[in-house]
């Protein structure tokens, strides 16, 4: 398999898995996707359904990736996916269960890893090919990023004790949960620097561009990054596609053709891009629900074709913060597939993008393949609407939920209500209630209850520096923690 950028005007596909495994962005500024999508059919299903079922989730994920991955030898790939997934790290046999709350109504649940939200499923296994080709390279990484919250702690607990590894997390220091910082700060490792920047998340942003924009600087420590565009965390989020269509289809009358829908919490666009992935392979999809909270970028752009970047006064801060978006990371990825992969065209409406920019594609008759060929829909929710759902959801199933599956599990009830899905529904779960304790007390009035994989964090030290809002201040750090 080789991959391609959606950019690249001759539609050339030279690069290897590994290739694009460190690099985030193509040189071009496109995103790398596969030369073509690699089909399933009906005796691949149903071989999948006995993997999942004889031999677990990781079996499962080294089937797929193996379509995917060819410049690593298939024994050292399955060791890869086993170690990442473990039911020491994922609470449970299954990594990712998929429990019925009524009807055709299911959660699947993505949030049982090391750091309580879906970031470790991808995380996870990005910590152990980044070993694996860093060791095989004899070469190191030192990954810097910003976080408003569960990506970076998904980076850290994935990537810690590792020997060509370190990470530097920025984050807006008194900006992210109580239950954010403790996890995040718990870390004690020499690799792992936390720094706590006196700002908001965009200042950190800000902080990265302008570390990495020094090319020589960057080159000489080798910075990495680990953002949502990178490949290899997508198609690790293809596998749990795969088991949640497999366990909402088991035990039904010809389960192997039965198509299942999903209802997906969205911010960048990176988790249901893999939902998309999976549904161009031939997994059985039927529907794709884009839920999206009051940042409505998204939602906008699915209902009316007009896509529009937003300003930073237009983004709100929101209860599910992770879905804070004002522009889409990984959309470019499904525009250059709805463009029947034009990679000119995609160049010409992403490249330069900025705030408050856009492109309409509403007038474009390509825009009816949206819901008609790509099985995409959307919906938004709103702060009442969350809380109102998470009490709801308590009430009605006995299920406690975190706001940002509560956006999905709204926008479920309205696709059930319309009448729009007829398959069942499965709504991907996010996150855990313990990382965003203030909104489910708003929501039922008590505080969520910890989980016992986290009760440690009740009184674990915090190992975090505050810095000021300096590129240079944070290169010092870089530095002095690589030369010690
Ligand atoms: C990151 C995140 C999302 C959004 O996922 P995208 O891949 O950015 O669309 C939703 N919910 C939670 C809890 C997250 O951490």
């Amino acid at each position: 398999m080789r991959y391609l950028s959606t950019r690249d005007p001759q539609g050339e596909a030279t690069l290897s898995f590994c290739d694009i495994l460190i690099g985030g962005l193509a040189p071009d500024g496109g995103l790398y996707l596969p030369e073509s999508y690699p089909q399933v059919d009906a005796d691949t299903l149903a071989r999948w359904r006995r993997l999942l079922e004889e031999e677990g989730y990781a079996a499962l994920a080294h089937a797929i990736l193996s379509l995917y991955v060819d410049d690593i030898p298939d024994a050292d790939l399955r060791g890869i996916c086993e170690r990442a997934y473990t039911a020491e790290k994922f609470g449970t046999k299954e990594i990712v269960p998929v429990a019925r709350l009524d009807g055709s109504l299911f959660l699947g649940h993505l949030s049982n890893g090391p750091t309580a939200a879906f970031k470790d499923m991808a995380m996870q296994l990005l910590g152990e090919l980044f070993e694996y080709e860093l060791r095989r390279r004899d070469s190191s990484l030192a990954i810097l990023g910003a976080t408003s919250g569960d990506t970076g702690s998904a980076a850290i607990f994935a990537m810690k004790g590792r020997p060509n590894i370190h990470v530097f997390m920025l984050s807006p220091a008194g900006r992210m949960t109580p239950f954010q910082q403790a996890q995040m700060f718990s870390v004690d490792d020499p690799h792992v620097v936390n720094m706590a920047v006196d700002g908001v998340f965009d200042d950190c942003q800000d902080i990265v561009k302008k570390v990495s924009s020094d090319l020589d600087f960057k080159e000489l420590h080798r910075l990495g990054a680990v953002n949502s565009i990178n490949w290899a965390r997508l198609l690790a989020q293809v596998v749990y596609y795969v088991a949640c269509w497999l366990r909402a289809t088991d035990g039904l009358e010809d389960a192997d053709a039965r198509e299942v829908s999903f209802v997906v919490p969205t911010g960048n666009f990176g988790n249901v891009c893999a939902g998309h992935v999976a549904r161009q392979m031939g997994v059985p999809i039927d529907t794709l629900v884009v839920a999206t909270n009051e940042n409505d970028v998204l939602d906008e752009f699915f209902r009316t074709g007009v896509y529009r970047v937003r300003t930073s006064t237009e983004t709100h801060e929101t209860s599910s913060p992770s879905m804070d978006i004002s522009k889409a990371s990984n959309l470019e990825r499904f525009v250059f597939d709805l463009l029947h992969r034009d990679g000119a065209r995609t160049a010409e409406l992403f490249a330069g993008l900025s705030t408050g920019e856009g492109f309409d594609l509403s007038g474009d008759p390509v825009f009816g393949d949206v819901r008609d060929r790509f099985g995409f829909a959307s919906g938004t929710s709103t702060h009442a609407d969350r809380v109102s759902t998470i009490a709801a959801v308590e009430k009605k199933y006995g299920v406690l939920v975190d706001p940002h599956t509560a956006d999905a599990l709204k926008v479920a009830f309205d696709v059930l209500d319309g009448g729009d899905v007829d398959t069942p529904l499965v709504v991907l779960e996010t996150a855990l209630p313990v990382k965003f304790a203030s909104t489910i007390v708003e929501a039922v009035g008590r505080e969520p209850e910890i989980p016992d994989a986290y009760a440690y964090l009740r009184d674990a030290d915090r190992h975090v520096m505050d810095i000021g809002n300096d590129a240079d201040l944070v290169k010092k750090v870089i530095v002095d923690t690589l030369t010690q």
